[in-house]
């Protein structure tokens, strides 16, 4: 067993040319059938790593895997690859898990997905229905969930030990998205891996634009963003139940499509939440913490955070939500350090000193984050052991410019507007009184000193990051407790009698700004209005079939469509994400509407302008003649051959002969009859008249049985047309 196949599979079932990460390196090991740990960040790829060679070893591959939630979508989307997959859970009835038991005992499954109390289930039952039959691999999902050091230790994943005594021979591979040392080492004596391989991969998430603005007027500042990213989809983090709660209500009278998400609400409202977001059918979702662990929505376009997280693990964590297809996307926080303030009381762990030491720390590292001067993704991969060579160009403080000059005159104002209000007022204030506001809450008594207003010519947004400034170096502190008060410190006096000089930071805009919206990475830009008009069709799949959207094509796939305008069935074979089996499902509307808009509009592909690093093997495209596939076909079915002979001569498949020849039909140079018999024609004409001529093949599908292809189902639609 080799690697090449491993690629052709990359290529022909799931549609992507190259490999990422250390995939290729992991599905080497599991080929040679030698244990794994695989750590790739969120979005990685890897599933990948364990469905492809379950595709080339003859028994079943076995996933575990906690999310229940996500098992469905899972099978779906590999069913969708032409990919024999099912799952057990306890959502099924029992029949239905009946049904599943069938199909493992009979071979034609590939892939198992099991939540890991099910390995448990009546003493070792399972374990031993499993030795009974032919089980090629196991595959062990969110593998940190073995650890007691990782943020979601489930105990029921330390009875995985189990399955290296009982299938000593059987390759496993355990995969995470979580980093840390001490959790990769638990997975590797938990599981009781000897002969392993260790594969780490950068954490780096390139695609996510990382900002922070100031905690300040944050629910304009909001609405301004949200105002931005109209029609994309994102989730806000709050702090609180209640917050969660209200934002969402109130970002919904503002006429945004949006739904909370927290423990307080009733199971049954989470999971339709849930689910109406992974549809696309919600496009914001507010919530706490308590939301995350089961999404697998891979075009979330920006997570805001409106409070600071208690630790940069999570703030990662969360953020890593963002951009899993590999578009561009964004984290934006709201930071202040009161919340800091705010949040050290959560930090006291009762009774445990070192513990909140420890919590504190990592506190005070997310602040530290906050008040950056300088890349914020150098920080992140820093906190987590990684060096960035340089710094990334994708977040807010590379489009800024950090310039020193001297700030004293602007200490001096700042030192004696504390000392004139006699060092008992908060920093919102001191910054409204020096910038001489008409506000009511500014004393009577303040507005006849001479320091009122001398700042006006100062921002307010400016005038917060000098005070922090001033006070990291010491020429004020802060005091602590619930209403903390600017004071004099003993390095006050030198300010204000001009003995020394202070230096502050000017922060400008770079030039060059990159434009935070969604943008492809591959030039050149891709056309919106296609894109959405390829959404919608999504949709219409996605509804028909009853799954996520991305189950049909992710967005990153859309994207490159409405970019490289695939016009024939071998251009849509190039854009990434499109293998054989959704070309053939799916291809013929996607194309059609591509056409269609390009016709509209003018425009002719543009294929050729995407780098395809490695060709696909089979190059059956163009004939000598310079004919197109399609001809190709056609001209030898008007010889006499039949469509299985084509296939073979050509070395393509069935389906994508009957594809070539269900095009000229409309034409009349295809009869549908050349294609298949009266009573099929019957047939399938009255289930399209049943479910209507709408994009839904799949239903008409199921309808028909096993007997009718999509192929035909088209020929005869496009009969209709
Ligand atoms: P993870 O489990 O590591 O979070 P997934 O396995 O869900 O990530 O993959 C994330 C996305 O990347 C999916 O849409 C997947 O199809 C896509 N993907 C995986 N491998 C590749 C690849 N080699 N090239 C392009 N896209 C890929
Ligand atoms: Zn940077």
């Amino acid at each position: 067993m080799n690697i090449t196949k491993a690629k052709e599979i990359l290529k022909h079932q799931f549609g992507y040319d190259e490999f990422r990460l250390h995939q290729e390196a992991a599905i080497e090991c599991v080929l040679a059938k030698k244990d794994s740990v695989v750590l790739m960040p969120t979005g990685g790829g890897k599933s990948l790593c364990y469905q492809i060679p379950a595709l080339l070893f003859d028994g079943l591959t076995l996933v575990v895997s906690p999310l229940i939630a996500l098992m469905k979508d899972q099978v779906d989307a590999l069913k969708n690859n032409g990919v024999n997959a099912a799952f057990l859970n306890s959502t099924l009835t029992n029949r239905e898990q009946v049904e599943v038991f069938q199909k493992v005992k009979s071979g034609e499954l590939k892939l198992l997905y099991v939540a890991p109390e099910r390995l448990l289930q009546a003493g070792d039952q399972f374990i031993e229905f499993l030795k009974n039959i032919n089980v090629s691999l196991f595959a062990i999902d969110e593998a940190h969930c073995i650890s007691s050091w990782g943020h979601d230790f489930r105990p029921e994943y330390l009875q995985l030990r189990k399955l290296k005594t009982h299938f000593p021979n059987v390759p496993l591979i355990a995969l995470t998205a979580t980093a840390d040392k001490l959790v990769r080492r638990d997975i590797i004596e938990r599981l009781t891996l000897k002969n392993y391989e260790l594969f780490v991969s950068s954490f780096n998430r390139e695609n996510i634009h990382y900002r922070v603005e100031p905690k300040r007027n944050t629910y304009a500042k909001l609405l301004d963003y949200l105002e931005t990213k109209r029609d994309e989809s994102g989730i806000i983090y709050c702090l609180s139940r209640a917050a969660a709660e209200n934002l969402a209500d109130d970002l919904r009278s503002e006429g945004f499509n949006a739904l909370p998400y927290h423990a307080g609400l009733s199971k049954d409202e989470r999971d339709k939440n849930q689910e109406l977001f992974l549809k696309d059918e919600v496009k914001i979702i507010v919530a706490t913490i308590a939301f995350g662990m089961g999404i697998d929505k891979s075009n979330v376009r920006f997570v805001v955070h409106t409070d600071l997280p208690k630790n940069i693990e999570s703030y990662y964590q969360e953020t890593g939500r963002a951009g899993r297809d590999g578009l561009e996307s964004e984290a934006l926080l709201f930071f202040s350090w009161g919340d800091v303030q705010k949040l050290k009381g959560f930090a006291e762990v009762e009774g445990n000193k070192s513990q909140s030491d420890i919590m504190l720390r990592k506190l005070n590292q997310m602040g530290e984050y906050g008040d950056l001067k300088a890349c914020r993704r150098r920080f992140l991969l820093k906190y987590f052991s990684e060096d960035l060579a340089e710094d990334c160009g994708n977040c807010d403080n590379c489009g800024k410019n950090f310039e020193k000059f001297d700030g004293t005159i602007i200490a001096q104002k700042a030192l004696s507007a504390v000392a004139r209000t006699n060092q008992r007022m908060g920093l919102s204030y001191l910054v409204d009184f020096l910038r001489g506001s008409k506000s009511q809450k500014i004393w009577d008594s303040h507005r006849q000193l001479k320091t009122y207003g001398v700042g006006a010519d100062v921002s307010k947004d400016e005038w917060f990051e000098y005070f922090r400034d001033i006070i990291n170096q010491g020429f004020l502190a802060q005091t602590d407790g619930q209403f903390p008060v600017i004071v004099l410190t003993e390095k006050s006096e030198d300010v204000l009698k001009g003995k020394v000089k202070v230096e502050l930071f000017k922060v400008t805009e770079k030039e060059e700004k990159k434009t935070a919206s969604l943008v492809a990475v591959a030039a050149p830009p891709y056309i919106k209005p296609l894109f959405d008009e390829l959404k919608n069709l999504r949709t219409n799949f996605a509804i028909a079939d009853n799954v996520p959207p991305y189950v049909i094509f992710s967005d990153a796939t859309l994207v490159e469509m409405a970019t490289y305008l695939p016009l024939t069935a071998s251009d849509m074979l190039k854009i990434s994400g499109v293998g054989d089996l959704k070309l053939e499902k799916y291809g013929g509307d996607f194309l059609y509407e591509i056409k269609s808009y390009c016709e509209t509009n003018n425009l002719d592909t543009r294929i050729d302008l995407k780098v395809v690093k490695r060709e696909p093997k089979r190059r059956t495209k163009r004939d000598t003649n310079g004919d197109d596939t399609y001809t190709v076909s056609l001209k030898l079915f008007n010889d006499g051959y039949s469509v299985e002979e084509i296939a073979r001569r050509r070395g393509i498949s069935v389906n994508t002969v009957e594809m070539h020849l269900i095009r000229f039909i409309p034409t009349g140079e295809v009869e549908l009859e050349e294609l298949l018999p009266d009573h099929k024609i019957a047939e399938i004409r009255d289930a399209v008249v049943k479910f209507g001529e709408s994009n839904a093949l799949s239903p008409i599908k199921e309808y028909l049985g096993e007997n009718y292809s999509y192929g035909e189902i088209r020929a005869v639609l496009a009969s209709m047309i």
